[in-house]
């Protein structure tokens, strides 16, 4: 869930899973997007591409319907969506309208457990749930305002959902990605300042690629981490471990 285009970071995952056997259904939000995740979904061999937008309880329903009358049951889910008004991603935290918080924690946040708990009867055999946060959440970002809040929330709810889920071998971890040039991303104030930063100042000295957190996302769906959960994965060269900026890096 949350594929936009083939720079999305759902996009990776599903690529990397296909690649590795998996079939892959596709939700996408929003008539404009079908055109562009169709194509996307027909590369890996999915012709199962479903319409979902999680302000819509309804969509959310009719989409694991689809699902329970085509596969029976799920392994995994991939959670990669969140939103903000433009506006509150920029300037200050401070300004944040109470319906901005409100939009911003339900569809990036609340989602997450309402998918989870949709597609929880499909994972009678077990399944793993991967969602997608940011640094953002740990720390403040500049311009990432109501986003970070939200992102510490979705963190905590997956730990919350791990002990929900854990006893019927339901995993649920996030991936903590670094700074990538995405759709959702260009909605965030001065993004390339935040990917410049990152890439001078990370131990790898570079960002990272949707292949990449593709591959994190492999290991933690599969088996591979079957003993895993509730637990935020760090894919982002190792930013999260520096304290200060590097002695080498420039001025900016
Ligand atoms: P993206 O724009 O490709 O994906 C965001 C997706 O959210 C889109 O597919 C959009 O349709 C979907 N979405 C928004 N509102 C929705 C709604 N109401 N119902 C259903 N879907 C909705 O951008 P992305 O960067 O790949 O974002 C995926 C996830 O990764 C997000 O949770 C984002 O916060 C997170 N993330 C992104 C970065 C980054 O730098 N790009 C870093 C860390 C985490």
């Amino acid at each position: 869930m949350g594929v936009a285009n083939n720079r999305s970071i759902a996009w990776g995952i599903a690529k990397v899973c296909a690649d590795h056997g998996a079939d892959v259904a596709f939700t996408y939000q929003g008539e404009a997007l079908a055109k562009r995740v169709k194509p996307l979904a027909e590369s890996v061999g999915s012709d199962l591409v479903l319409p979902c937008d999680v302000t819509d309880d309804a969509s959310m329903d009719a989409v694991f319907k689809t699902l329970e009358e085509k596969w029976g049951k799920l392994d995994f889910l991939v959670h990669a969506i969140a939103y903000a008004d433009k506006s509150s991603l920029d300037g200050r935290y401070l300004d944040t309208t109470a319906d901005q918080f409100a939009q911003a924690m339900n569809i990036s946040c609340h989602s997450l457990a309402a998918v989870a708990k949709r597609a929880e009867p499909l994972m009678a055999d077990g399944g793993s749930i991967a969602t997608l946060t940011y640094y953002g959440a740990e720390k403040v970002i500049p311009h990432y305002n109501v986003m970070g809040v939200a992102k510490a929330a979705l963190e905590a709810s997956v730990r919350y959902l791990a002990v929900d889920l854990g006893r019927n071998n339901i995993r649920i971890n996030a991936i903590s990605a670094g700074p990538i040039k995405t759709l959702a991303a260009a909605g965030i104030g001065d993004f390339r300042y935040i990917l410049k930063w990152n890439e001078l100042n990370a131990p790898m000295k570079r960002t990272v690629t949707i292949d990449e957190v593709g591959k994190t996302g492999l290991y933690l769906l599969s088996d591979l981490a079957s003993g895993v959960t509730g637990e935020v994965h760090h894919v982002d060269a190792g930013y999260h471990v520096v304290g200060m900026k590097a002695e080498d890096a420039p001025d900016m």
